[in-house]
């Protein structure tokens, strides 16, 4: 009887969560994941699978040859560690401190060999070239590991059409792989904001420019921007999260400096936002007598958006696996460097649920407890193998 790719995903996924393990025990901090990609080629070698490493740093390629040499997919893994202080409890638990995978992308790593092994065996049958892409840094926020990857010729040679990529999440029960067409998840800008006034003694405000009256202003005016300055049809996320002026209850100081972060789904309203916020805060502050120097940090990431007619096609792939269920879902505002492949290569990211209620496995990514249900890893590197052997 001929095996199914199910079947040979499950006779591998003691593998697969043996290597999530091993990763999960040796985390590496963003740009620092040499151990990491170290086993990672090694796998991939042992598997027969052209590899090349160091591309854009510690990122790693592995390369199957199908039929069509012209088409070629990529699948694309995230490797770094948080700085986290783990409290799982777990006997795997990280053996470095403060650095732990909360965000899972030990599983990422771990099933995307575990396709890469399956897919080795079938490499005759192959329709397209299958580029598996290992990439550093996601977690850094700005100059991420996408785009050095990139840099270094990782969608190149043979040339890649598509990149599909997934995601565990904790906020998603098991069974499930969360998904939609067009953008998915935000561009994560931030901003920093400098108020100059001038200081002196609290009992004479009058005699002072007051930055912290400047800035309470400017933070009113922000939060004015969604609601009286933009389409109220379009999503956008303006916060301020750091605040800090002062040093003692009678000084009223000279600066303050205010920082924060502007979540958009769409690159025309992140344009508009930003310069909204770069003409009205100089002058605002103008108005009361203080100055205002505002900056945005540098390579944000971009929008992650879903081409609609391959992630239709993605969606048809997945609905077809038994025991699991597709789940179309809205945006998320956080950000992910995938979307520099995507702008590169159209194709799709999605979630896979690795919440188990039953289990007590309900802590979110990035919280000190998060972990997988490893059970259900073999959904991420099915879905891997399917979508792999489609013919694209
Ligand atoms: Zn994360
Ligand atoms: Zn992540």
């Amino acid at each position: 009887m001929k095996m199914s790719f199910l079947d040979e995903v499950e006779a591998y996924s003691n593998k697969v969560i043996e290597i999530r393990r091993m990763i999960h025990r040796n985390p590496e901090l963003s740009y620092h994941e040499f151990e990491t990609a170290k086993l990672i080629a090694e796998q991939l070698e042992n598997d027969g699978i052209e590899t090349r490493r160091g591309v854009g740093g510690t990122g790693v390629l592995g390369i199957l040859y199908g039929k069509n040499r012209d088409r070629t997919i990529g699948l694309r893994a995230d490797m770094d560690a948080l700085p986290v202080q783990e409290q799982t409890g777990l006997p795997f638990s990280s053996k470095n401190e403060r650095v732990m995978h909360a965000c899972g992308h030990d599983s990422h790593v771990a099933m995307l060999l575990g396709a890469a092994h399956v897919l080795a065996q079938h490499r005759e049958e192959l329709p397209n070239n299958v580029k598996f892409i290992f990439q550093p840094a996601e977690e850094d926020g700005g100059e991420g590991g996408a785009l050095p990857m990139i840099r270094d010729g990782a969608l190149e040679n043979p040339h890649v059409d598509h990149i599909f990529g997934l995601h565990i999440v904790g906020d998603v029960p098991v069974g499930i792989y969360a998904i939609k067409t067009g953008a998915i998840m935000a561009a994560p800008d931030s901003f920093r904001i400098e108020v100059e006034g001038k200081g002196g003694h609290g009992s004479l405000p009058d005699q002072t420019i007051d930055p912290i009256y400047v800035g309470n202003q400017l933070i009113s005016a922000l939060y004015g921007i969604r609601s009286r300055y933009m389409s109220q049809t379009k999503p956008l996320v303006i916060s301020v999260c750091s605040v800090h002026s002062g040093t003692k209850d009678n000084i009223i100081p000279d600066k303050l400096l205010l920082e924060g972060t502007i979540r958009t789904l769409d690159e025309d309203l992140r344009k508009e936002v930003k310069s909204k916020i770069g003409t009205m805060i100089p002058s605002l502050a103008n108005s009361f007598g203080a100055s205002a120097k505002v900056s945005f940090m540098d390579n944000a990431y971009p929008v992650t958006y879903n081409d609609p007619e391959i992630t239709k096609r993605v969606i048809g792939i997945l609905s077809k696996i038994d025991g699991m269920k597709v789940v179309e879902i809205e945006a998320v505002m956080g950000g992910e460097d995938v979307s520099r492949f995507l702008q590169k290569a159209p194709g799709t990211y999605y979630f896979l649920g690795t919440r188990n209620d039953k289990e007590g496995l309900i802590y979110s990514n990035h919280n000190s407890k998060f972990t997988s249900d490893e059970d259900y890893l073999k959904f991420g590197t099915l879905a891997h193998v399917l979508i792999a052997t489609n013919n694209w």
